[in-house]
C-alpha cells in the first residue's frame, strides 16, 4: 500500500439507513445537513420564516424545539404554512422533560413532525424515565416516526454515571473519570436505542447522537458508538461557540470523524452573533463537506489571501462579489443547470500565482498586482480566453461567469471556449 493509500479517506461506516420525511441518513447515503431554529416555536411566523431560510440556503432536515404546549400546537400549522409556500425540508421535534406529554396530548403536532429528538438524560427520572422514554417510543411507533436518541454530554442520565463511576471506582485498574464519561455517554444511547428495539421500533427509524463540546472527547465518543453500534449516527459538537472558535471546533471534530468513515447526518452548533444570520451553520457544514470531496453544493471560489503585491482593494471586492453572486443565484442555478455546483473559479491578486491557479479553474481571472500592468486576463477551461481593463472589470468577469454557466449547462459540448486573445 503507498503511503497516499493509506492516508486517504476510509471507507464509510456501514449504518442502517433511516427514512426522515424523504431524506435518507445513513446506509452509505451523502451526508446530510441539517440544522436547527432559534425562533420561539409558538411564534408561528417567525419559525416558518426562519425554517424557510434555512431550507433555502440547503439545509436537508431543521429541527424546531417543543417546549411547552403552545409550541406542540403550532407545529401543524408551521408545517402547513410551509408547504404553502413549498417548503418541503422534513421538521424534527427536539423534546424534553415533557416530550412523552406534548406528543400525547397533541396527535397533530406527532404526526405533522417527520422525526422526534429525545434526550435519554432528561426524558424522567427515577421510576418515571423508563414508562416516559416508553410512551415516546409508542408514539414513535403509532405514527410511524424515526426517533434520534441524542445523548449529550451536559444532561448526561446521572444514575448511569454514577452506577459506572462506582464500578470503576471498585476496579483493579480505574480507568481516568473522562474515559468513564466516554462509556457512560456511549451506553446511555446505545442502551436506550437497544430497549425502543426492544419495543418494537425498528434500527430503521433509528439516529444516535452522543455530542460534548471538547473536540477529543467528542472524537472518541463517535469512534466508540461507530464500533459498536450499527444505528445511523447524528455528528455534531454541542456548545461550539462563536465565530471562528465554533467553526474551527466544529470543523476539527466532524472533519476527522468523517475522513474515518463516521457519520451520517451533521450540525453546526454555531452560536450567531445577536442578530446574525442563523443560516450560517448550514453554509458551513456544506463548506465542510464540500472541501473534504464528500458533497457538492455551491461553485468554489478560490482566491488567494492577498499579499503586499495587491495594495488596492479591487481583488478582496471582486472575490467577496463573485461568493456573494454564487450565493443569490444558486437557488435558481441549482433547479436550472443541474451539476453548477461542481464547477470552480478563480480569483487571484497577481501574476505570480493568478494565471496558474486561473488555468485550473473552470473560469478564473488574474487581478493586476501593484506596479503590473491594469490588465486582468481571464482563463476559460484553461485557455486564455480574453484580457479585462478599465474600470469595469468586476461586472464584465461577473457577466462572464453567468455565461459560462448558461452555455455549459443549457447546452453540453457547447461551454468549452476555443477563444483565444
Ligand atoms: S497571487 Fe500574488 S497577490 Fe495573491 S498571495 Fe500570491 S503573490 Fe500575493
Amino acid at each position: 500500500m503507498s503511503l497516499s493509500d493509506s492516508i486517504t479517506m476510509k471507507p464509510r461506516h456501514q449504518t442502517i439507513a433511516v427514512n426522515v420525511g424523504g431524506v435518507i441518513v445513513g446506509g452509505g447515503a451523502p451526508v446530510v445537513v441539517q440544522s436547527m431554529t432559534n425562533t420561539d416555536t409558538a411564534d408561528i411566523a417567525s419559525t416558518v420564516k426562519q425554517v424557510a431560510d434555512l431550507a433555502r440556503a440547503g439545509s436537508e432536515l431543521v429541527r424546531i424545539t417543543v417546549d411547552r404546549d403552545e409550541a406542540a400546537k403550532a407545529v401543524p400549522h408551521i408545517r402547513d404554512q410551509l408547504r404553502k409556500r413549498g417548503v418541503t425540508v422534513p421538521l424534527i421535534g427536539d423534546f424534553h422533560y415533557i416530550g412523552h406529554k406534548l406528543l400525547g396530548e397533541n396527535p397533530d403536532c406527532a404526526e405533522a413532525l417527520d422525526k422526534y429528538r429525545i434526550n435519554p438524560g432528561n426524558v424522567g427520572f427515577k421510576d418515571k424515565k423508563d414508562k416516559q422514554f416508553g410512551a415516546i417510543i409508542d408514539m414513535a411507533m403509532k405514527h410511524g416516526k424515526p426517533v434520534r436518541i441524542g445523548v449529550n454530554w451536559g444532561s448526561l442520565d446521572a444514575e448511569l454515571l454514577t452506577h459506572l463511576m462506582d464500578e470503576n471506582a471498585k476496579a483493579a485498574e480505574p480507568l481516568p473519570a473522562r474515559a468513564v464519561m466516554h462509556e457512560a455517554m456511549v451506553q446511555s444511547a446505545l442502551l436506550s436505542a437497544e430497549r425502543a428495539e426492544e419495543m418494537g421500533l425498528g434500527a430503521d427509524r433509528i439516529v444516535v447522537s452522543g455530542k460534548v463540546s471538547s473536540v477529543q472527547d467528542l472524537i472518541a465518543v463517535y469512534h466508540m458508538l461507530a464500533q459498536r453500534g450499527r444505528y445511523a449516527l447524528h455528528l455534531g459538537l454541542t456548545e461550539a461557540g462563536m465565530g471562528s472558535k465554533g467553526i474551527v471546533a466544529s470543523s476539527a471534530a466532524i472533519g476527522i470523524l468523517l475522513q474515518n468513515g463516521i457519520g451520517d447526518t451533521i450540525r453546526f452548533s454555531l452560536t450567531p452573533e445577536p442578530g446574525g444570520d442563523r443560516s450560517q451553520e448550514v453554509r458551513t457544514a456544506q463548506e465542510l463537506l464540500q472541501t473534504m470531496g464528500l458533497r457538492s453544493f455551491v461553485p468554489v471560489v478560490a482566491a488567494c489571501p492577498g499579499c503586499g503585491r495587491t495594495t488596492s482593494t479591487v481583488f478582496q471586492e471582486l472575490a467577496r462579489d463573485i461568493q456573494d453572486m454564487i450565493r443569490d443565484r444558486m437557488p435558481d442555478w441549482k433547479t436550472q443547470y443541474p451539476g453548477v455546483e461542481t464547477l470552480n473559479f478563480a480569483v487571484m491578486g497577481c501574476i505570480v500565482n493568478g494565471p496558474g491557479e486561473s488555468k485550473h479553474a473552470d473560469v478564473g481571472i488574474s487581478l493586476p498586482g501593484t506596479g503590473e500592468s491594469p490588465a486582468a486576463p481571464v482563463f476559460i477551461d484553461g485557455k486564455k480566453a480574453m484580457t479585462l481593463r478599465g474600470p469595469n472589470i468586476a461586472t464584465e468577469f461577473k457577466a462572464i461567469v453567468e455565461d459560462y454557466i448558461a452555455r455549459r449547462f443549457a447546452a453540453p459540448g457547447i461551454a468549452k471556449s476555443d477563444a483565444a486573445e
